[in-house]
C-alpha cells in the first residue's frame, strides 16, 4: 500500500463527514447520548480538538444504522451486514409464514432444504465454483479442518505434505498435520517475525508431496497472499481462507481444497465451508472418523447429521447480499478502498502509528498496528477508542498492540471514522 499525502486523508475525512450528515438527515439516527451541542460542534468545519473528538464519536455512533450499534473491529466473530441482521430479525419468529423460526425447523423439512440449496447455489455462482468441486458445509471450525485435510489426502499416514508458515494459523495447521503425515516446513517467515511471506523461489517443495498448504490471510499477523502460488507438479494446493473468504474473487481451479470457518467474513460462528475437487474425495486414512471423512458430507449433501442450520441460513443471506451488491469483484474494490484509508492513515502519521507488515503483503482484512509511544499511551488509545464506540481494537494477546479487522461487513464509514479518531488521538497525545 502506498503511503498517502495528507490531502487524501483530509478528503476521506470530508467524505466521512458528508456521509455522516446524510445519514443524520436521512435516518434521523442520533443516539441517546449525542446531544444537540455535540451535533453543532460536529458540523462545524473548525478542526479544534473538542470538535474533532465529538465528531469522531458521532461518526462512530451515528453511521452504523442507528441505535447503539458500534463499529466492531473484532477478528471474529465479527460484524455482519446490518441488512442481513434486519432480515433475520424480521423472519426470526415466523420464517416467511411457515409459523416457525429457522432456529426451530427440521433440517430435513422442505423449508430448510430450500434455504440450504439456495445457499449452495448462490455460493457457487458468487465464487464461480467449477462443477467438479463439491461444496461441503461442516462443523468443527477451521481447527478441525486442519486435521480433516490431512486425513482425507494422506491415506497411509506417511505421505509428504509441504507447509508454508507465515503466522500463527499456518503454524497450527502444520503442527496438526505432523500427527497424520510426513509434514515438512517448506518455507517460513518466522525470522521476520511473520511480517512477510517468503518469496516463492525460496520454497523447498518436495517431489512426490501430496499437497502444499498455505494460509491465504494470517488473521493475527495481517499478511495476505496477493496471488495464488504455483506449486510442484502432482501436488495440490490446500488453502485456509478463514479470514479472507469471499473478500475477493479467486480461481478455485488452482486449488485442490479451499477451506475456512465462516465466523469472520461470512456469518456467525459454527460452520466451516469446503470447496474440494471431487477426485480428492473418497480415499481417507483408516483412522478418519466418519464425521471427518469428506465422502460422508459429500454423499449426504452436508446433512449426514444435524448441520448448523442457523449459521447455514445466515451464510445464505450473506451470499445473496454479495450477489446483489455486485459480487466478489465489487467486494474486492470496496475492501481495497477501505484498507487504503487505514494504511494511509498509519503511514501518514510520521511514525506515531506503525504497521509491522511488509507493504507487499498487507492484508485487506486485518490491519495490525502499534503506537510508537508504546505501553501506557497504547492502553489509553485502546480505552478511548473503546469509549468512543470502536469495538475490539486490541491486538491478539500473543502480539499486543492494536488490530483493526475490517471484513466485508465493515462499512467504509467505519474505517473513515477510525482513521479520523486516530488522527485526533495523535494530535492530543503527540
Ligand atoms: N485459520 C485462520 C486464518 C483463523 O483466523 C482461525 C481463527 N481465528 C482459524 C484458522 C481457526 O478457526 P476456528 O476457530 O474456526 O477453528
Amino acid at each position: 500500500m502506498q503511503s498517502s499525502s495528507s490531502s487524501s486523508f483530509v478528503r476521506s475525512e470530508k467524505s466521512a463527514i458528508v456521509g455522516f450528515r446524510k445519514s443524520l438527515n436521512a435516518k434521523k439516527m442520533l443516539t441517546s447520548n449525542a446531544n444537540e451541542k455535540d451535533i453543532i460542534v460536529s458540523n462545524d468545519r473548525n478542526h479544534g480538538r473538542r470538535r474533532s473528538s465529538a465528531r469522531a464519536r458521532l461518526l462512530c455512533e451515528a453511521m452504523v444504522g442507528g441505535g447503539n450499534r458500534k463499529y466492531n473491529f473484532s477478528a471474529g466473530p465479527a460484524m455482519l451486514p446490518l441488512d442481513v441482521l434486519e432480515e433475520a430479525q424480521k423472519d426470526l419468529v415466523d420464517y416467511k409464514g411457515t409459523g416457525m423460526s429457522v432456529l426451530e425447523m427440521s433440517h430435513r423439512g422442505k423449508d430448510f432444504m430450500a434455504i440450504a440449496e439456495k445457499a449452495e447455489k448462490d455460493l457457487r455462482e458468487l465464487v464461480k465454483i467449477p462443477d467438479n468441486y463439491k461444496v461441503l458445509f461442516v462443523q468443527g471450525g477451521a481447527s478441525t479442518m486442519f486435521a480433516m485435510n490431512v486425513m482425507n489426502l494422506c491415506p497411509n499416514g506417511t505421505e509428504k505434505a509441504d507447509f508454508v508458515t507465515t503466522g500463527a494459523w499456518s503454524k497450527k495447521a502444520f503442527q496438526e498435520a505432523k500427527r497424520y503425515c510426513d509434514a515438512s516446513e517448506a518455507a517460513t517467515s518466522k525470522d521476520a517475525n511473520f511480517s512477510t511471506i517468503p518469496e516463492r523461489a525460496s520454497w523447498n517443495l518436495r517431489e512426490g508431496a501430496k499437497f502444499v498448504h498455505i494460509c491465504e490471510n494470517e488473521t493475527i499477523g495481517g499478511v495476505e497472499f496477493k496471488e495464488t502460488p504455483k506449486i510442484q507438479d502432482g501436488a495440490v494446493l490446500v488453502a485456509d481462507h478463514s479470514s479472507n473468504y469471499l473478500s475477493k474473487p479467486i480461481d478455485v481451479s488452482k486449488y485442490g481444497i479451499v477451506y475456512g470457518g465462516v465466523q469472520k467474513n461470512i456469518a456467525c460462528a459454527g460452520m466451516g465451508i469446503y470447496m474440494v475437487r471431487e477426485d480428492l474425495i473418497g480415499n481417507p486414512s483408516k483412522i478418519t472418523p466418519t464425521m471427518m471423512d469428506f465422502k460422508t458430507h459429500s454423499e449426504n449433501e452436508s446433512m449426514y447429521n444435524t448441520p448448523p442450520c442457523y449459521t447455514w441460513y445466515i451464510s445464505g443471506l450473506v451470499f445473496a447480499k454479495l450477489l446483489k451488491d455486485g459480487g466478489l469483484e465489487a467486494m474486492e474494490k470496496r475492501n481495497q478502498e477501505k484498507a487504503k484509508i487505514l494504511y494511509d492513515a498509519i503511514d501518514a502519521s510520521a511514525g506515531y502509528y506503525n504497521c509491522p507488515t511488509d507493504s507487499k503483503y498487507r492484508s485487506l482484512m486485518n490491519v495490525p498496528f502499534t503506537l510508537a509511544k508504546g505501553g501506557d499511551v497504547e492502553k489509553k488509545f485502546l480505552k478511548e477508542a473503546s469509549d468512543a464506540g470502536f469495538e475490539s481494537l486490541k491486538g491478539h494477546r500473543s502480539v499486543g498492540g492494536a488490530r483493526a479487522s475490517i471484513y466485508n461487513a465493515m462499512p467504509k464509514e467505519g474505517v473513515q471514522a477510525l482513521a479520523s479518531f486516530m488522527k485526533d488521538f495523535q494530535l492530543k497525545n503527540a
